[in-house]
């Protein structure tokens, strides 16, 4: 009967293969347990939000791949609110929200947000800094965020850690300040990694707070209510999970197999269904050689 074999092998090979893609599946939900996040309590009073990069090339710490790390980090928000905006229709308004990116080979005026570069910051343990001008109560004139290319440690900056640095400080251009879970890209501490760290259903639950207004307008008015600044927890209906980054927003040197199958060979629920996948797989094989003695 080796149809029948072949079915039960073709069956037994998809069930390994739907456990295999399950399990990463599964492993994006994690636990809500009590992280939160601090809102401001600033927000912008229009939703197209203009961004000036002034890269340093003419410096000898400068590192093209800074400038690669800023524009991924960027569609990494703007990718991220769209995902959000899209599966919950309550904050379907957050789909008005656009970091729009203007590389500048000088300083120039008249943007939202300025990201700048400096070889090191000169006090504390500081990489990255976001400073806001306020021009009424809660509303944000500009904001200056300013990179540096080396820790106080002496650590250089890579591209993974620069677009890490890259999509914290731009959460604190939108209104958001710290939270409380180091898997988050706005955990207080940016560590070295080896990959860039996804924005969280947190992080855009926070956002619809600090946007809130635009339920009603798209343009920010006097009768618009401010966001409050606060400790935000995410609701019981959704979920912490981290939003996929797109394949053409990760940095290019750090994509590779063998990373790639390291990270997976580090979680454990994988780990276990490969061996209840290969196992299953020797006792069928072991099966189907009794059955075809004599
Ligand atoms: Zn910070």
């Amino acid at each position: 009967m080796p149809n029948v074999r072949k079915l039960a092998l073709t069956y037994i090979l998809l069930l390994v293969l739907g456990l295999t893609l399950l399990v990463p599946a599964s492993k994006q939900t994690e636990s809500q347990g009590e992280n939160s996040i601090e809102v401001t309590g600033y927000t912008w009073d229009h939703s197209t939000i203009s961004v000036s990069i002034f890269p340093r090339e003419n410096k000898s710490w400068w590192k093209p791949s800074y400038l690669n790390a800023t524009l991924h980090g960027l569609a990494q928000w703007n990718d991220a609110i769209q995902e959000f905006a899209a599966n919950h229709t309550e904050f379907s308004y957050l789909s008005g929200i656009r970091l729009v990116p203007t590389i500048n080979h000088e300083n120039v005026s008249g943007f939202d947000i300025y990201i700048g570069w400096i070889e090191e910051c000169g006090n504390e343990s500081t990489i990255g800094q976001s400073r806001a001008t306020i021009k009424s109560q809660c509303v944000m004139r500009n904001n200056t965020v300013c990179l540096a290319a080396k820790a106080p440690s002496g650590h250089v900056m890579t591209e993974v850690d620069m677009q890490n640095i890259v999509v914290h400080e731009l959460g604190h251009t939108l209104g958001l300040y710290h939270c409380s879970y180091s898997g988050d890209v706005l955990y207080s501490i940016v560590d070295y990694r080896a990959a860039v760290k996804q924005i969280s259903s947190l992080d855009l639950y926070a956002l619809s707070q600090t946007f809130e207004w635009m339920t009603n307008s798209t343009q920010f008015t006097s009768s618009s209510t401010c966001p409050q600044e606060s400790n935000v927890t995410l609701p019981s209906s959704i979920s912490y999970i981290h939003f996929t980054i797109a394949a053409e927003n990760l940095p290019a040197s750090t994509q590779n197999l063998i990373e790639y199958t390291i990270e997976l060979f580090q979680c454990p629920e994988i780990l276990v269904s490969i061996v209840v996948a290969v196992t299953l797989l020797a006792v069928l094989v072991i099966l189907f050689k009794r059955r075809k003695k004599p």
